[in-house]
């Protein structure tokens, strides 16, 4: 752990860019959303973002250069991006000739929040830690993932994560960790990686009034999250909830749009097509987003299984706070609220399972 210039942000910034194309926060017809970026003076410094239900604006009055909070955006976007062809095939000298794609691009996360970085360990279980057939694509991209991480200090409104047990400051998971003090950074390493990046900085000793400091900003941003899931024995409660009225209410508003799946960091729902191109000899196959709200999803032999939308409602919700805890032992939400805010029908996750809890 060391203390660093808060100019001296720039300097890590650059000396990523060396060596990574850097994934980070940019602010983009008025949202916070995530992109390649070429330049340090793309992050939104300064800028906020005020979250409500269906709700979504960014003001330019925050204070230091991690002002906002989580973008709008996912990571998972550069991990399974929505589109992504895996092989190509090609007919030549009347032989098929196969083409497969294995990302081997390096790419670093800058400005990474605790929930995401949370999100990303949940995907790496999906994908490859508790997968008896680890996917290749998502394994070559993964192992080629810089990890600058950020202590929260900026909530939203919709923000939930607290409850979901995960901690503003992470432990775990990354290169670099930083945290943003009024004078200064405190940066953290958690691989080797990351501690050859920071030894080549000029830094300070980090003394016992930086750790108060750090300690006395984080009870304060806890103080800030107010919404949150109650999940004592979550899973079983919504077992036993399976059948009744609250589904059918829910099916009502719900639009079955998807915006939810495509901004959850955690739905890794995806379909394989064809595209084929018949007068050039050539094929390819591809990976694409699908979701659970999709009229078609649960369609097995010509028979949709989940017709109505209070069933892929029911899906969905049940996935990441019931059948996820039994297939990976932990939930499938980490409280980032975007499925919150980007609802056009101001559905809130929250308020369901509290709904749902209180129904008889
Ligand atoms: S379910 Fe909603 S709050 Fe939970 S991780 Fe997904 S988008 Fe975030
Ligand atoms: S819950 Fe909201 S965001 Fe999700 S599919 Fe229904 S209407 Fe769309």
């Amino acid at each position: 752990m060391v203390k660093i210039k808060k100019s001296q942000l720039q300097d890590i910034f650059d000396l990523i860019k060396k060596e990574y194309r850097v994934v980070a926060p940019v602010l983009k017809d008025g949202v916070i959303q995530l992109d390649y970026i070429e330049s340090f003076n793309d992050l939104p410094s300064g800028y906020t973002q005020v979250e409500e239900k269906s709700f979504y604006k960014t003001e330019k009055n925050g204070e230091g250069f991690f002002s906002y909070s989580r973008p709008s955006l996912p990571y998972k976007r550069f991990l399974i991006p929505p589109e992504f062809t895996f092989l190509s095939i090609k007919k030549e000298n009347g032989k098929l000739r196969f083409k497969e794609k294995i990302p081997d691009k390096k790419t670093a996360f800058f400005d990474i929040r605790a929930c995401d970085l949370k999100a990303v360990h949940i995907l790496d279980d999906v994908f490859i830690n508790k997968n008896k057939h680890p996917d290749p694509y998502y394994k070559a991209v993964r192992e080629n993932i810089f990890i600058v991480a950020v202590t929260c200090f900026s909530p939203s409104d919709v923000c939930f994560c607290s409850s979901m047990g995960i901690k503003l400051k992470p432990d775990r998971g990354f290169d670099i960790l930083l945290t943003e003090l009024d004078d200064c950074f405190v940066a953290e390493w958690g691989t080797e990686k990351g501690r050859k990046l920071l030894e080549k900085l000029h830094y300070e000793k980090v003394l016992e009034k930086d750790l108060q400091k750090i300690n006395k900003k984080l009870k304060e941003t806890q103080k800030k999250i107010k919404r949150y899931v109650d999940t004592q024995n979550l899973p079983q409660i919504l077992y036993s909830k399976i059948e009744g009225k609250h589904w059918e209410d829910i099916g009502k508003r719900c639009l079955a749009c998807t915006s939810c799946t495509q901004l959850c960091p955690t739905c890794f729902c995806f379909d394989i097509v064809e595209k084929n191109f018949p007068l050039e000899g050539r094929s390819e196959r591809i990976r694409v987003y699908d979701s659970c709200f999709s009229p078609t999803f649960a369609t097995v032999h010509r028979f949709n299984i989940r017709e109505s939308i209070a069933s892929r409602y029911r899906q969905w919700l049940m996935h990441k706070f019931a059948y996820w805890t039994d297939q990976f032992g932990e939930f499938g939400c980490v409280g980032c609220g975007r499925c919150i805010t980007w609802c056009p029908a101001m559905i809130d996750i929250t308020q369901e399972i509290k709904n749902i809890r209180e129904s008889r």
